[in-house]
């Protein structure tokens, strides 16, 4: 619309100045015809003057007081002698009777003419055409006044004209036309045979030069059809007209054919412009539309909704962006979505593990409370009721872990710390419950072993962790193993067992915060099938791995692990080798520590 609407006022704006143009060039071309009919028409006054001196020396000689006839003969014939075309001179009393005549033998001149001429000359000098002849041919009758009365008058043949405008240099098909008082054609430069003599009193081009000198106006004659530029001009004091015409096609013609050339490529360059205009918006408008449309289906919620990657490059990197946006934002939806049923599981997993170890403490309690019980018996419920205790205090620390962590106030006290101790008494902790299990829990090569950085109570409830894992996730009477060895600047503390192991697909996400591994049927293999029955819900709430993984960025170490399906998992602590310069540092702080505290 935009380019619709540039285009039409900037058609108007050129074509009004292609016609200013035109006008411009068409008062030139006027200019000229004007000019050439000019040049013409004082060729011809010219000649009638050079004709006219003889007559003017004549007309003193007879004009003085007793002039001599034989001398004015001789005058006579000498001025005739090399002029040709006069067919005869004569001089005329007042009254018009012909006093001399040359040649002596001379017709009568025609009735009227000599009156005529009188007349005329009162207004000037008189010129009048001869048609008596015949045969079209005629004579142009020229007067000069004598002084005493009377006048000298000369014919001149017609012919002269003939010769008279041979040489002018005018433009090509220029046509000259002379016309004499009475509105007849006297000279015509075409085809003069068929219309010298043509009377055009009533034409155009004559009625509308009026009182003006000159004129120029474009008019199709009436003798040949033929539409000219005709140059009108009146030939000086005389009523003679002089016109020059130039066919309109040849004189305008060029320069309209290179206008109107202009005005083509103008249209041309003008249409291509808004062609490209129109594809370039489409182009543009269409991925545009499908790119809102996708926005607007994403925004009601249709999340695989996404844009065409196509139109220009911008637009094109527009749709990538928006799909690319789309896609993240997805993935972000489905990692809540995870979240959200994470939580809910984890919230009904923590209900069920508090709730046991309850049940089962209320339970040994009742059983204490009576009596009767011997003293082995009661030991056995008490131990019991302890390691439910210690099972809900470790529940309830990881759960005040993950609250620190997830508020950042997460922090630990860096020391020295004896790894095979520290091993010994994680291994400690788990010996009952691997024991109810039937699990043989092996502990190896922690002799030798450097001191390591780390925060001991952390550290033994990961490595504690681990080893509750391996219990858990292995089947009744399996084999788990702590080891430790240095390995350069490093300690690694590793929990192996030959339990259920993890499914690859699940290694990437084993850290992350809830994530819960589902028992996972195993395909194909039926001696692995076989040997694993009892793949069935273990109890957990996700959050032991996530809490290791935290603790050992904190020291400065990391977790790692192995594992294949039905063979078993290796879990692995890295852990940063205990340097002597760390004590001198870590009491450094201390130091600062204290002295902030005394200042405050
Ligand atoms: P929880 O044991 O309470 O489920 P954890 O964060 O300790 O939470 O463990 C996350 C998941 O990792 C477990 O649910 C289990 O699927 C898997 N896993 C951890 N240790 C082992 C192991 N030793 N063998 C097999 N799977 C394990």
């Amino acid at each position: 619309m935009l380019a619709v609407g540039a285009v039409v006022p900037l058609l108007l704006v050129g074509l009004a100045a292609l016609w200013e143009v035109w006008g411009a060039k068409q008062q030139q071309l006027n200019e000229a015809m004007e000019q050439q009919t000019e040049l013409a028409a004082v060729v011809f006054e010219r000649w009638l003057d050079t004709q006219r001196q003889p007559l003017l020396t004549l007309a003193a000689m007879a004009g003085e007081q007793a002039p001599d006839p034989a001398q004015l003969r001789n005058y006579m014939r000498i001025m005739a002698a090399p002029r040709s075309h006069w067919i005869d001179i004569r001089i005329v009393n007042e009254r018009g009777e012909s006093v001399f005549s040359y040649p002596a033998d001379a017709e009568g001149f025609p009735h009227g003419l000599t009156e005529n001429l009188l007349a005329a000359l009162q207004h000037g000098a008189a010129v009048e055409t001869d048609w008596t002849r015949g045969e079209g041919r005629y004579a142009l009758a020229l007067a000069v006044p004598v002084a005493s009365g009377g006048a000298v008058i000369a014919r001149v043949d017609g012919i002269v004209l003939q010769e008279l405008f041979r040489d002018l240099q005018l433009p090509d098909r220029a046509l000259i036309t002379l016309f004499d008082s009475r509105r007849r054609i006297i000279y015509r430069s075409q085809s003069p045979e068929s219309f010298l003599g043509s009377v055009l009193s009533g034409s155009t081009l004559l009625t509308a030069l009026g009182d003006q000198r000159m004129a120029v106006m474009v008019v199709k004659s009436p003798l040949d059809n033929v539409e000219r530029v005709y140059g009108v001009a009146r030939v000086g004091t005389t009523e003679y007209i002089m016109t020059v015409g130039v066919p309109s096609a040849t004189l305008y013609g060029p320069t309209q054919r290179q206008l109107a050339r202009l005005a083509g490529f103008g249209l041309l360059a003008l249409f291509c412009a808004v062609t490209a205009a129109l594809l370039i918006s489409r182009g543009i408008a269409r991925p545009l539309d499908r790119l809102s449309l996708a926005a607007r289906a994403f925004g009601e919620g249709n999340l695989a909704a996404r844009a065409p990657v196509e139109g220009p490059p911008r637009l094109a990197q527009l749709g990538a962006d928006f799909n690319a946006m789309a896609e993240h934002i997805m993935e972000r939806e489905k990692r809540l979505n995870e979240l959200d049923r994470l939580k809910s599981e984890f919230v009904s997993n923590a209900s069920h593990e508090l709730r046991t170890p309850l049940t089962t403490i209320k339970a040994l309690t009742r059983l204490l409370l009576r009596s009767g019980l011997d003293e082995a018996k009661q030991r056995e419920y008490l131990e019991t009721i302890a390691v439910e205790c210690d099972r809900q205090i470790d529940l309830v620390l990881n759960l005040l872990d993950l609250s620190r962590i997830e508020a950042g106030a997460f922090e630990l006290s860096l020391g020295r710390v004896d790894t095979a101790e520290v091993m010994l008494s994680s291994l400690k902790s788990q010996s009952r419950a691997a024991d109810f299990r039937r699990h043989k829990l092996e502990l190896k090569a922690i002799a030798e072993l450097p001191a390591i950085r780390a925060d001991q109570k952390a550290l033994r409830r990961v490595i504690s962790n681990l080893i509750e894992n391996a219990i858990k996730y292995t089947p009744d009477g399996g084999h788990i193993t702590l080891a430790a060895r240095a390995v350069g600047d490093e300690v690694e503390v590793s929990v192996t067992d030959n339990g259920r192991g993890i499914p690859p697909q699940d290694i990437p996400v084993l850290f992350d915060k809830f994530h819960r591994g589902r028992p996972a049927p195993v395909a194909g293999d039926g001696a692995l099938a076989a040997a694993l029955p009892e793949l069935e819900e273990v109890p957990g709430i996700g959050l032991g791995l996530y809490l290791a993984r935290n603790v050992m960025e904190q020291m400065g170490g990391r977790i790692s692990v192995e594992s294949e399906v039905g063979r078993g998992s290796a879990f692995t602590l890295h852990l940063p080798v205990w340097d002597d310069r760390d004590g001198q540092r870590s009491m450094r702080e201390e130091d600062r520590h204290g002295q902030t505290i005394a200042r405050s």
